[in-house]
């Protein structure tokens, strides 16, 4: 996915292609971080300083409506976005939130073995693992 494919998407599906929409996708595409829609308003903000939180909300859910992004919620934490919408194992640390992606063919055969067995599409999916990242096992 890039710039030129949203635009592409966005456009097929009646929405205008705005300067702050792709902002705000790139950033999200660029960062390894699932950042948060604060830490995405901080970032996008410096380009565009009148755009608000709420607009930066309203983007994440358009983008999350047309399947481009995927928010990951987290109890009595601010839910965090990531355009990583294959299948993939997230790996959390519950000492400081960082979240880092792993991707492998094992866990796209083991997901599509899951909807084979069980005869389903699946909108989407999640994979969590928890360990103590390197910062935090000290
Ligand atoms: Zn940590
Ligand atoms: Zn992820």
């Amino acid at each position: 996915m890039n710039r030129k494919q949203l635009v592409k998407i966005l456009r097929k599906n009646g929405y205008k292609a705005t300067p702050q929409r792709l902002a705000i996708f790139e950033l999200i595409l660029s960062s390894k971080e699932h950042p948060t829609a604060e830490e995405i308003h901080n970032e996008v903000s410096k380009k565009f300083p009148s755009m608000s939180l709420s607009t930066v909300y309203q983007v994440l859910h358009l983008l999350q409506d047309l399947g481009q992004i995927m928010e990951l919620k987290f109890r009595g934490q601010s839910s965090r976005f990531e355009t990583n919408t294959t299948p993939h194992l997230n790996l959390i640390c519950p000492g400081c939130g960082k979240i880092e992606d792993y991707n492998s063919n094992t866990i796209v055969k083991f997901w599509s073995k899951l909807e084979n067995e069980f005869d389903f599409e699946a909108l989407s999916q999640r994979i969590d693992g928890y360990r103590y990242c390197d910062v935090c096992k000290k």
